[in-house]
């Protein structure tokens, strides 16, 4: 299993200097490697999702191999980037929306991602960008992915968002953004966690900076390590940036995180993992 963070940022995407190392994109997350074929698996379309359509323009998929898209939500810092991604203009290529989930949080994907690009929004409408679309709704929390099986939890945001465990030849990745915990670590977000190889977890906040956000949907790096504490987890990478935090500041939470936590990293965009 090959992960790649294209966009680590949350919110909004950040530009300025200082901002580089950590890079300015928002939420992108491609899986791709040896049981998927020449498909890729894609965790959100941020602004990340450009850079990621660069590459997959020049790759050919047979029948069977495609771009599968899914989302955590569907606030803007997860789906923004979907406009520039250059295989949606591909009439060779075939795209796969999906959501999974036995209480999906809506009843048509297609209306959610083409709303963005009414003309109001958007110069180019859905229907005239040219690849192949298909949009499925999977009521269930289970699905066969590749050899292997994707699961899916609902957890804590405003209006509601998804985690999602992906476990395929006895390895085990967990995506989790966008995740309020509340007052205390939310023990069904800690189950599905469990013993995962890696774990992609939200962020946002340092300790102090949570408190005076309450209902923001986000959480802290000590609440992401508390959960990776609590279920085993091999490495630990944090992700959904806040805008105003810099390289500097981030590198900074990186070295205490890693006094608590040593497999913890602060994700790059750019970073890749294999496990
Ligand atoms: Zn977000
Ligand atoms: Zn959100």
């Amino acid at each position: 299993m090959i992960i790649t963070f294209y966009g680590t940022r949350g919110s909004i995407p950040v530009c300025e200097s200082g901002f580089q190392e950590f890079g300015g994109n928002t939420t992108c997350v491609a899986v791709s490697g040896n049981t998927l074929g020449e498909s890729v698996l894609i965790f959100d379309a941020g602004t990340g999702i450009r850079q990621l359509g660069k590459k997959l323009i020049h790759q050919v998929f047979s029948e069977k191999n495609k771009i599968f898209i899914t989302f955590s939500h569907f606030h803007w810092d997860h789906i923004q980037g979907f406009p520039f991604f250059a295989p949606a203009y591909d009439k060779t290529k075939h795209i796969e929306f999906f959501i999974l989930s036995d209480t999906p949080p809506v009843d048509d994907l297609k209306n959610v991602l083409s709303k963005q690009m009414e003309s109001t929004y958007f110069p180019i409408l859905i229907d005239n960008m040219g690849a192949n679309f298909t949009f499925t709704i999977n009521k269930s929390d289970e699905l066969s992915f590749d050899g292997g099986k994707l699961l899916v939890n609902k957890h804590n945001h405003p209006g509601g968002a998804y985690g999602y465990r992906l476990e395929v030849e006895g390895k085990i990745l967990v995506y989790c953004t966008d995740i309020e915990h509340g007052e205390e670590i939310d023990q069904k977000v800690v189950d599905f966690c469990k013993s995962a190889d890696v774990l992609i977890h939200d962020a946002q906040y340092t300790p102090e900076q949570l408190f005076n956000h309450r209902g923001w949907g986000h959480s802290s790096w000590e609440q992401a390590i508390e959960v990776a504490e609590l279920a085993g987890i091999k490495k630990l990478f944090l992700t959904h940036h806040d805008p105003e935090h810099n390289d500097e500041f981030l590198r900074n939470i990186e070295k205490q995180c890693q006094k608590r936590f040593p497999n913890c990293f602060l994700a790059r965009e750019g970073q890749q993992i294999k496990i």
